[in-house]
């Protein structure tokens, strides 16, 4: 059995008997829903939900953005896993927003990422070593957005892996051979969508060259943008020239002079989004 010793106090401890005991015994009549992202952590969390014996089931969320690669693997390798399409696809996300999604703006987490279970007891593979926003959550947490969005019940939110770390996820992958995307075999620390305004500049430029397709997709998008609302939309109108200006900024390769800037502070002040990227999703 996979076990890990504590620095401090030299106890031992075993994630997997952890995470299994926790799914057993807030195991809901109902079964659990299970925001499932493809990634390592969902593996894990899926293989743990199926060692306890819980009823759950699965979904993953088509952003529409998604790395090919992903679906392939899991429609090989977890095919009982429901695949949803939301009522928007990017693109039209993007041009009802009038805006780019941004860093600070990322209206698309909302729309493309959150699960509605309806009031069940939602199952993330969300981990506290991911990032210090991460690390504030609780294993067992009540979701005060699913109040907000008005959902016939409240909901509770199980996050039974957040104690794991990295090593424990490979660790139990390894162990257990289970098969998971070969994108971490080439050089991805995290999957999720192609282009994601969260991550790095470098990053995003990486995947341009990997994914061209999706990438030009982006570009057709912001010029449409552009061409539909660029002279009404305050903020788009005064932050940018042209759609391709908005890809060349959105890739990192244009900068923004302050006045511009600025204009773009005022969007995403009236548009700030405070998820934490994948909030609902298993990791
Ligand atoms: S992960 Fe990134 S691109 Fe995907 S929905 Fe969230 S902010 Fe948007």
């Amino acid at each position: 059995m996979y076990q890990k010793q504590d620095l401090f106090t030299g106890k031992f401890s075993d994630p997997v008997a952890d995470t299994i005991r926790i799914l057993q015994e807030n195991e809901p009549p109902e079964g659990y829903y299970l925001a499932y992202s493809g990634g390592k952590d969902s593996i894990a969390l899926k293989w743990c939900a199926d060692q306890a014996g819980v009823k759950y089931d699965a979904h993953y969320k088509i952003t529409t953005v998604d790395p090919p690669e992903l679906i392939y693997h899991m429609r090989e390798y977890a095919p009982d896993v429901s695949q949803d399409r939301g009522e928007w696809s990017m693109w039209n996300l993007i041009l009802h927003k009038k805006m780019p999604p941004t860093r600070n703006a990322r209206y698309c987490c909302s729309c493309q990422k959150e699960s509605s279970s309806g009031g069940r007891i939602l199952l993330t593979g969300i981990r506290w070593a991911e990032s210090p926003k991460r690390a504030k959550r609780a294993i067992i947490e009540n979701d005060i957005r699913a109040h907000i969005a008005n959902e016939k019940k409240s909901r509770l939110i199980i996050n039974p892996i957040a104690p794991w770390a990295d090593a424990d996820v490979w660790g139990l992958i390894r162990q257990k051979r289970l098969p998971y995307p070969a994108l971490y075999d080439q050089g991805f620390k995290r999957l999720g969508c192609v282009l994601c305004p969260l991550v790095s500049n470098a990053h995003r430029q990486m995947e341009e060259k990997r994914w061209p397709k999706i990438a030009a997709m982006y570009r057709w998008t912001f010029n449409k943008l552009y061409e539909i609302y660029g002279r009404e939309h305050f903020a788009l109108s005064r932050t940018w020239k042209s759609g391709d200006a908005i890809y060349e900024w959105y890739m990192g390769r244009l900068k923004l002079s302050p006045e511009q800037q600025y204009y773009l502070d005022l969007f995403e002040m009236e548009n700030f989004g405070d998820e934490d990227d994948t909030f609902y999703e298993a990791g």
